[in-house]
């Protein structure tokens, strides 16, 4: 079982990686390793992290690749941001520590999972430390394109790019890890475009499926304005409760062991001094809940995408598989109600909309603009006529 038997679809990025861990003069510094979100490049990473601890080069097996590939490797640092930018505080740390030599591994590595969220301030700092390093320090920086960081870092790494990898892969792993029903993990891995972290979400947690199918089924629900307005609130309310499920517990257990390091009482009134540190926490999960809320509504509006998608290929009778096999018949009925140019506009209209709830808009607007534009239908027998 070596380290790279998870990474699936990659076999290009992970001969280069093998490479360098046999031959010392293919090695370097500093690596970035980029690729779509979901495509696995934090895995990726660690894998590289374990081969690069392991006396046999990624046996998988042994306790350094064991524990580099639990994130538990004390010569391992994995550093992933909460905030919409990698802050100066949390660069600052990582400076000091790539100049450290390592305590018992052969490399100090230091995994940067959120490169692309770099700003130039911080940017900055990191650059100093990469032009510099110790003879023994690896940094691999993550990202999901090279255009997402900043070029005067690009430029000091070694690049790596990963690829969407095949459904068939994705499903295959789910099926090997995770022991999921090979039909289930087919549907899983095409629902999710191959994205593997949210494949297997679909694929072990019926709760996911059953919102998902609940998203899926707003367009058909979209028979006036009013019945858009609440077919958007619907959708934001999905997109709450789903990224909810996630972090309530998170944050609930953070702000115990907060207390717990501080001696606090969790019941009784806590003094102002600690007070203090217990609002910053909490303005921080707001923030993070803020962010996972839109992650969320993002990926609803990627699978809204996938319907309409299917819709437009059996308008243009392309010879493509459905991304939604299980819901043929609306899609058929759809596609026959209207004609390509409408699928296409509403196809843009879920594009602006996910830029503007990327570029900051209350999320709520976005989306009932979104939907009184999905809602709106030509008369289809004109648009046939014309087109
Ligand atoms: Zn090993």
């Amino acid at each position: 079982m070596s380290v790279w038997v998870d990474i699936v679809g990659q076999a290009d990025a992970v001969a280069v990686l093998q490479h360098a861990i046999e031959e010392p003069e293919a090695m370097t510094h500093a690596w970035l390793l980029t690729g779509p979100p979901g495509s696995g490049r934090s895995t990726a990473a660690r894998a590289f992290a374990a081969a690069l601890q392991c006396a046999e080069g990624g046996c998988g097996t042994c306790h350094a690749c064991r524990t580099a590939l639990a994130g538990a490797h004390p010569d391992v640092s994995l550093v992933a941001t909460e905030h919409v930018y990698l802050r100066v505080e949390e660069v600052r740390p990582l400076v000091t520590l790539a100049q450290q030599r390592p305590t018992m591994g052969r490399w100090r590595v230091i995994v940067v999972e959120d490169a692309d969220r770099l700003n130039d301030t911080s940017g900055n700092l990191l650059l100093k430390a990469i032009e510099e390093p110790p003879p023994r320090t690896v940094w691999l920086l993550c990202a999901p394109s090279p255009d997402d960081v900043l070029i005067t870092i690009r430029s000091r790494c070694r690049h790596v790019g990963l690829r969407v990898p095949p459904f068939e892969d994705v499903a295959a792993l789910l099926v090997r890890r995770h022991g999921v029903d090979p039909a289930v993990a087919a549907f899983a891995a095409r629902a999710a475009d191959s994205h593997i972290g949210l494949a297997r979400r679909l694929a072990l947690d019926e709760g996911a499926r059953i919102r998902r199918r609940e998203i899926l089924r707003l367009p058909a629900q979209l028979s006036s304005v009013g019945a858009a307005v609440m077919a958007a609130g619907q959708l934001v309310e999905v997109a709450a409760e789903e990224s909810k499920s996630a972090t309530v517990e998170r944050d609930a257990a953070e702000r115990a062991h907060l207390l717990h390091a501080l001696g606090a009482d969790a019941a009784g009134t806590l003094p102002p001094p600690i007070r203090a540190q217990v609002r910053a926490l909490e303005e921080n999960q707001k923030r993070r809940a803020t962010r996972a809320q839109r992650d969320v509504l993002d990926r609803s509006l990627i699978d809204l995408m996938s319907l309409y998608r299917d819709v437009l290929m059996v308008q243009l009778a392309a010879p493509v598989a459905s991304t939604n096999a299980e819901m043929s018949a609306e899609i058929d009925r759809m596609a026959t109600v209207s004609g390509p140019e409408t699928t296409l506009r509403r196809m843009e209209a879920i594009g602006l909309a996910r830029e503007r709830i990327g570029a900051n808009v209350a999320p709520l607007l976005a989306v009932e603009a979104l939907m009184v534009t999905l809602a709106w239908e030509p008369r289809a027998s004109a648009e046939r006529r014309a087109g």
